[in-house]
């Protein structure tokens, strides 16, 4: 594979500080430089030596890059793009890491010139953690990646991410973006919603009530509490972005939910035993 002159990472989380410090393992640029909004987070990501050049101009950090990836929340695209469009190298490769793609599409599409090629991405990896000291490298490791490039994009460019995000150690499907962002709302954003409501309701309950839960809480409990413990910028842009497919599915669920009380009311237990059996079950193909 040919080496990537010069990569730029827009942003130094979780997600984009695990990717430097892979690629830079693999060996896969000659230069890379890494920006990031803040002066604390551009020092951290210098301690962490993961790419030659930490800049805090975005206009210098893209200059001459033939690989630009950006890992902010959704909807701080626009004001980044804004500032660095007019300086992107002619043929450039924009991706994202991005966990929405119809809405991140439209407005990268808006804004990009036309000699330059968005390719839009999505790492399914992650933890509850973020900034550039919760990345590792190996988070990618066996991992699916998304991409949801239109169907006439230079099939050149689309192979150049697809190799870098095999290169980190994941598995890549092409998806059409609709599709994406609604198998997403009922494999990732509800759940969030889920375990950001029940977390929530915990929190409103009176305090000695509130302290026993906490001082209680068993796996099912705990387990909501990491998910709800997730970024709250990138969750809120995850929801705004993403609103049409989250509410589809989510009248589903409701639907579901409902089914399941009235089960509860009625003493209905052929139809709970059946109802976990069934997801005993899809338990069991997740996990295999
Ligand atoms: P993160 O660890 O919270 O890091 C966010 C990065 O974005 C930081 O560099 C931060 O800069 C920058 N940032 C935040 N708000 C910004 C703004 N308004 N303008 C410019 N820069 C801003 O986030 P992450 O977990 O890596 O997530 C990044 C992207 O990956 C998101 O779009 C998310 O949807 C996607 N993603 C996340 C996961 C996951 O599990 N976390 C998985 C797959 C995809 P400063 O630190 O300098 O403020």
């Amino acid at each position: 594979m040919k080496k990537v002159n010069k990569i730029c990472f827009i942003g130094m989380g979780l997600i984009n500080s695990s990717l430097a410090r892979t690629l830079k393992k693999k060996n896969f640029y000659n230069t890379s430089v890494g920006t990031s909004r803040s002066k604390k987070t551009l020092h951290i990501v210098q301690s962490l030596n993961i790419v030659d050049i930490v800049e805090s101009d975005y206009i210098k950090a893209v200059k001459d890059a033939d690989l630009v990836v950006i890992g902010i929340p959704v909807k701080a695209y626009t004001n980044v793009l804004k500032k660095i469009v007019n300086y992107l190298k002619k043929g450039a490769i924009i991706t994202d890491v991005g966990s929405v793609k119809l809405g991140v599409i439209e407005l990268v599409n808006n804004l990009i010139p036309k000699n330059v090629f968005f390719v839009p991405g999505h790492p399914i990896a992650g933890t509850e953690n973020s900034g550039p000291e919760a990345g590792f490298d190996g988070l990618f490791e066996k991992g699916w990646c998304i991409l949801t490039p239109d169907k006439d994009l230079n099939r050149k460019k689309v192979n150049l991410v697809r190799e870098m995000w095999e290169l980190a150690g994941m598995r890549v499907d092409i998806m059409d973006p609709a599709h994406h962002d609604m198998v997403l709302a009922i494999t990732s954003h509800i759940p969030h919603i889920i375990a950001y409501s029940i977390v929530g309701t915990v929190s409103n309950l009176e305090a000695t009530l509130k302290k026993e839960v906490i001082k209680y809480a068993a796996s099912g409990f705990k387990d909501f509490t990491r998910i709800a413990a997730s970024d709250p910028t990138m969750w809120r842009d995850i929801l705004l972005l993403n609103k049409s497919s989250i509410l589809k599915m989510l009248s589903i669920f409701k639907k579901d939910l409902a089914t399941l009380e009235k089960a509860i009311t009625k003493a209905d237990g052929d139809f709970m035993h059946e109802l976990f059996s069934k997801t005993r079950k899809i338990r069991k193909d997740v996990i295999k």
